[in-house]
């Protein structure tokens, strides 16, 4: 009766394991990324049995949750901390990526305050244009941060491929590295970390032509559909389909495939385009845009082809040799955006699976 995610948690570990274990081949550590599935705690469980060294995620809320389940793990916050939040960021997180010293400034205290210290990687923008220090300015800024009581430089980072989609290469990590070695050489200190790599990283370190200082990956969506994410393309060895959408078949008709009448905008104002199929069975499900990004939808039987969908519904054209019923129930598979709105609509059920048997769900 309700829209479920089916969450396949073996598979989620077996991925994991996966790519882990290509990564330690390298000489790269992963820290999981549970930011495309609102912190889940069953599943960073999953993750953390298939061998990441720690939980990564962009939000304080997903890291709380975490906490509050007793995942028992380091925490890393992926994204940059928030001025006015220094305080929250040290008491949830044992690392965050930065690139602002005047945050640095407030971790500091925070962390001072606090009696911890809080380790930092400092983001490089290699070019991508989204987070990081641009590399003229990397030296004077880890010298300033060097000062900083309560805080401690675990190494520096870089984030390709999420905004611009810069491809990362032997040619940008070697970057990233005499970045590094410019910053130890000039101030004497050693960077532990050099954090190059996401989801995006796999061909590279498969290749072998990362440099072998790149010692550190922040892995998403790898882990979760087993695919990297320059071409999209399936990994070697891993599942697809860790997760599943389910919905049910609310009005099942045989209808025109053009509308009639005069059209002007839905109720999305966008003017949807139509294809003349003639007549087609149309079935209507119990989940829509408020569920699911509907673009990132696909139907896993792929007779059946998605027509459209509305805040409640989605519309598919069903037109098949076999009977089919209302009340039955469709699968689909989903992209990581579509994921991403099935975590967070709180009308999505989540059925949680290991071993085969249903272990529990998040609602
Ligand atoms: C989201 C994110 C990741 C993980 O990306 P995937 O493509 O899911 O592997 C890694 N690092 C940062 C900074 C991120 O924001």
């Amino acid at each position: 009766m309700y829209p479920h995610l089916k969450i396949d948690l073996d598979k989620i570990e077996d991925n994991t394991r996966t790519i882990v274990g290509l990564c330690r081949e390298h000489g790269i550590g992963v820290t999981g990324v549970t930011k495309c599935v609102c912190g889940h705690p069953e599943i960073a469980k999953a993750m953390l049995r298939g061998g990441v060294i720690a939980i990564g995620d962009s939000r304080l809320e997903n890291l709380h949750r975490l906490q509050a389940a007793g995942v028992d793990t380091r925490y890393e916050l992926i994204r940059l901390p928030p001025l006015t939040g220094a305080g929250e960021v040290v008491g949830a997180a044992g690392m965050s990526l930065n690139s602002e010293l005047a945050v640095l400034e407030a971790l500091s205290r925070a962390a001072v305050e606090r009696g911890t210290v809080h380790e930092v990687t400092l983001m490089v923008d290699l070019g991508d244009l989204r987070e990081g220090i641009w590399p003229d300015d990397l030296v004077p800024f880890v010298r300033e941060a060097l000062g900083l009581e309560g805080i401690r430089i675990g190494g520096i980072g870089a984030n390709l491929g999420c905004f611009a989609g810069l491809v990362p290469t032997q040619e940008n990590m070697e970057r990233l590295v005499e970045l590094a070695e410019e910053v130890e050489n000039t101030l004497g200190i050693e960077l532990a970390r050099i954090s190059g790599f996401n989801s995006s990283g796999l061909e590279l370190i498969a290749s072998g032509k990362s440099p072998p200082r790149v010692n550190h990956a922040r892995i998403g969506e790898a882990i979760l559909f087993g695919r990297e994410t320059t071409h999209r393309r399936p990994w070697p060895g891993t599942f697809q389909d860790a997760f599943v959408l389910t919905a049910e078949i609310l009005e099942l008709k045989k209808k025109p495939s053009l509308p009639m009448g005069e059209r002007a905008e839905d109720a999305f104002g966008k003017r949807p385009v139509f294809e003349d199929r003639g007549e087609v069975t149309r079935a209507l499900l119990n989940v829509g845009r408020e569920d699911v990004d509907v673009e990132g939808v696909t139907s896993c039987d792929d007779r059946l082809t998605v027509l459209g969908a509305s805040s409640g519904y989605l519309a598919l054209d069903v037109t098949l040799e076999e009977e089919i019923a209302v009340g039955e129930e469709l699968s689909f598979f989903l992209s990581y955006s579509a994921l991403l709105r099935a975590m967070t609509s709180e009308y999505v059920k989540k059925d949680l699976f290991r071993d085969d048997a249903l272990c529990g769900d998040g609602d």
